[in-house]
């Protein structure tokens, strides 16, 4: 099966290639074109297996130029046990009200992108071999957080790779910036950069596209590589646990094998719930897709309008990892639902210069009939967080707290009963004052005072990999100016 651009079909890459190259020369992101489908029977037979069998039966269905042992070899590292203590890699946690919690967060940064970050260095040193590419490879990275650290803590000490990762000074959390300054690794390299995530980011397009810098890295024996969500490689391998989730409460007798399910997610770049979109079409049974905004609400407006329009003020909140104006991976979505190239090119076109579109009538109805939408402001999260612990004993973070506020919400609206998969995105323990306050709870003074008085307040345990930072030392205090990250980079080589 070949990819397409989804600004020109006629431009068919392999899956490889198009892991090695991340994003279409065009400017479009990588799509399958066609999706693969899982029967009824193979569904049923996928739930006797763990949850690496799992993962790599339905990566193998997308990512063809790969056998399912290669894999399935990848997939039992990348989510070996000792990587996702203390229970299953991906655990399903009824609620009540027919709502069942995917915990996504027991990886080794206690967020979800662990699902994708630790597979995607087997998938791009495999693909860098299979397409004969015998350089190394630098992964550039801007995050405002979760997605440094899972690159980090993915790429270290893989052979063949070294990973360099930019964050604004200033501009995460504590606790996320802890989390990358004491990363380990020889291959590894972290920066804060003065400014904020635009200066970071726009400073890392600058060295991708500067055809001199890369002839000069070339000749030294360096690729350029990113691990951002635009990469089929890191979308792939969430369309994996929505299956495992599906054949946990079927095995479980909380739904039957073969009904329907919804899915809500708490959305940033859309990468999430288009993995469900993609397990919905691949044969899972899901009815309805729900996409819960926080304040930043762009997606839920464009949902229910057809309108997508990113002029509008941009809000610090306390779910920062959907704190996004411009989802990349809606085009893909788009693109899928548009059926014409013509017209997605003139939407993104309209985005770039105008920074809004409007799509017809008919794509809106299409796109209303599979995903309900809704938003929560700080406020209504952080009482989500104390209702849902009062009643359901449950303790949701800031961004699952979105996602299920949104949730409660739909049903109230539209007394839509269907069991659902709500995904859970991070650890609570990674937003310790937000849940303290909404708990209304003092917030000590250092990190490590109030991870003890989450636990202390809840009964939880700390995340191990969260506690153990306490005795790490903080390897890399550099702060440099935007135009010294080639400086940085060059450093490493
Ligand atoms: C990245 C992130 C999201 C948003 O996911 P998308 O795939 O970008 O929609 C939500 N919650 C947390 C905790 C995240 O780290």
């Amino acid at each position: 099966m070949q990819y397409i651009s989804t600004r020109d079909a006629n431009r068919r890459v392999s899956a490889s290639q198009a892991i090695v190259a991340g994003i279409s020369p065009d400017g479009g992101l990588f799509l399958p074109e066609k999706i693969p489908q899982v029967t009824p029977e193979e569904l049923s037979a996928l739930c006797a297996a763990d949850y690496p069998h799992r993962a790599a039966n339905i990566l193998a269905r997308f990512l063809t130029d790969f056998t399912e042992s290669e894999l399935l070899s990848y997939a039992e590292k990348a989510y070996a046990r000792e990587k996702f203590p203390p229970r299953e890699v991906a655990p399903v946690v009824s609620i009540g009200d027919n709502g069942h919690v995917l915990e996504l967060f027991h990886g080794p940064t206690s967020a979800f992108k662990d699902f994708a970050l630790q597979m995607l260095p087997h998938l791009l040193t495999a693909s860098l071999r299979k397409n004969g590419e015998t350089r190394t490879v630098i992964i550039l990275v801007a995050t405002s957080g979760d997605t440094g650290k899972a690159a980090l803590e993915g790429f270290a000490d893989v052979p063949g790779t070294k990973i360099c990762v930019f964050y604004p000074h200033g501009g995460t959390s504590s606790m996320q910036r802890l989390q990358m300054t004491t990363q380990r690794g020889e291959n590894v390299m972290v920066s804060a950069v003065r400014g904020n995530f635009d200066d970071a980011q726009t400073g890392v397009k600058a060295l991708f596209t500067d055809e001199a810098y890369l002839a000069e890295l070339a000749a030294r024996g360096y690729l350029l590589s990113s691990a951002n969500s635009i990469n089929w490689g890191r979308l792939a391998p969430q369309i994996a646990y929505y299956y495992s989730a599906y054949c946990d409460l079927a095995g479980a007798g909380k739904i039957r094998m073969g009904e329907k399910i919804n899915v809500c997610v708490p959305t940033g770049n859309f990468g999430n719930i288009l993995a469900a979109w993609y397990a919905k079409h691949s044969g899972l049974p899901i009815a309805r897709l729900i996409c819960a905004s926080n304040r930043n609400n762009v997606l839920s407006d464009f949902l229910s309008t057809g309108v997508y329009d990113k002029n509008r003020a941009f809000h610090l909140t306390t779910s920062p990892s959907m704190d996004i104006l411009v989802s990349s991976n809606l085009e893909r979505l788009l693109s899928l639902t548009l059926e014409d190239e013509a017209q997605l090119k003139s939407l993104m076109a309209a985005l770039k210069t105008e920074g809004r579109y409007e799509i017809s009538a008919q794509a809106r109805r299409k796109l209303q009939a599979e995903f309900a939408c809704g938003w929560a402001d700080d406020e209504a999260v952080a009482a989500e967080i104390a209702e849902t612990l009062a009643r359901d004993g449950y303790l949701p973070d800031t961004h699952t707290a979105v996602g299920l506020r949104v949730w409660r919400e739909y049903r109230r609206r539209t007394g839509d009963e269907t069991p659902t998969v709500l995904a859970a995105t991070a650890s609570p323990f990674k937003f310790c004052p937000a849940i303290l306050g909404a708990l209304g709870k003092p917030v000590p003074e250092g990190d490590f005072e109030r991870l003890s008085a989450l636990s202390r307040e809840t009964g939880l345990p700390v995340p191990p990999r969260l506690a153990e930072l306490q005795g790490l030392p903080e390897r890399f205090a550099g702060v440099v100016d935007p135009r010294a990250m080639r400086g940085v980079v060059d450093a490493m080589l």
